[in-house]
């Protein structure tokens, strides 16, 4: 820390009484970082989906949903999200299915 002014027993005089404050922790990078949708990629799909679900076209409950699921190594990008309304995503589940909607056995 580098003195302002007067010496270090003048200033702890000055600062006696003010409340203490710690520094803000550094920035740390999210365990899911590089996993999770971003914003833009949550824009383009919502677009190009037309904000329906793709399986049912209902218009409630959307979720985005990857196509190959991240637990199995697909990743966030455009080309593997797409926009599904709660039930259809229960009932997908983690299947893998190809972009014509045929379910692939891994
Ligand atoms: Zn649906």
């Amino acid at each position: 820390m580098t003195l302002l002014w007067g010496s270090r027993r003048s200033q702890a005089v000055l600062l006696k009484g003010l409340p203490r404050r710690r520094a803000p922790k550094p920035a740390t990078p999210r365990a899911d970082a590089g996993t999770r949708i971003s914003s833009d990629t949550r824009l383009f799909v919502w677009q190009r989906d037309a904000g329906r679900c793709q399986g049912c076209g209902s218009r409630k409950d959307l979720q985005f949903d990857h196509l190959i699921p991240r637990s199995s190594g697909g990743s966030s990008s455009a080309e593997n999200v797409q926009i599904l309304c709660r039930s259809c995503n229960l009932r997908k589940g983690a299947t893998v299915v190809d972009d014509k909607g045929i379910e692939v056995v891994c």
